[in-house]
């Protein structure tokens, strides 16, 4: 049987991209290098889709930032765009909030009827944000601007390589890095 193509689920901040708030509104978005490469190389084997605990304002003007550095029109391309809205939260002893994307989101009957939970894959720089679901998470280096950060390539590879294993969620994703 044909293998269902699987779905990457991409978090934005400190993985694509590092966004800073100026002066009044201003946002500016540095994007990781080789972000333009990473985009058009997953895209062959994955469906994309975003996820970020970020408001949709947020959401929305990095996602132009993408379009207009590297041509790729990730609004258009994805198979959708969740925010803050779709996270839950909760508050730690310090008082301090913290978002977590509920996995059985994925469960969904219009997603599942497209890519069943074992394609699908969530590449996140926060492992607690999956706590429900670890068997998605791609955990990643978070990003804050260094010029010479080459992540993205060896991501690429990775994703690329194990796109058509069946059971993704089953596969050990830990330390992925020592497997390329
Ligand atoms: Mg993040």
């Amino acid at each position: 049987m044909l293998l269902p193509r699987p779905l990457l689920v991409l978090d934005l901040d400190e993985t694509p991209w590092h966004g800073e708030l100026g002066e009044a509104t201003q946002v500016t978005f540095a994007l990781r290098p080789h972000l333009g490469f990473f985009l058009q190389a997953v895209a062959q084997a994955y469906d994309l889709a975003v996820w970020t605990a970020a408001g949709n304002d947020w959401l929305q003007a990095g996602l132009q930032a993408i379009k207009h550095e590297t041509g790729v029109d990730l609004a258009a391309q994805a198979v959708f765009l969740w925010d803050r809205g779709r996270c839950t939260w909760r508050r730690d002893e310090a008082g301090a909030l913290h978002f977590r994307k509920p996995a059985r989101k994925f469960r969904a009957r219009w997603l599942r009827a497209r890519y069943p939970r074992e394609r699908i894959l969530a590449v996140d720089d926060l492992a607690a944000n999956y706590a429900c679901g670890y068997g998605h998470l791609v955990r990643v280096t978070p990003w804050t601007g260094a010029p010479d950060d080459t992540e993205r390539l060896d991501l690429a590879r990775y994703l690329l390589q194990i796109a058509p294993v069946p059971d993704l969620r089953a596969l050990e994703k830990r330390g992925w890095r020592a497997r390329l």
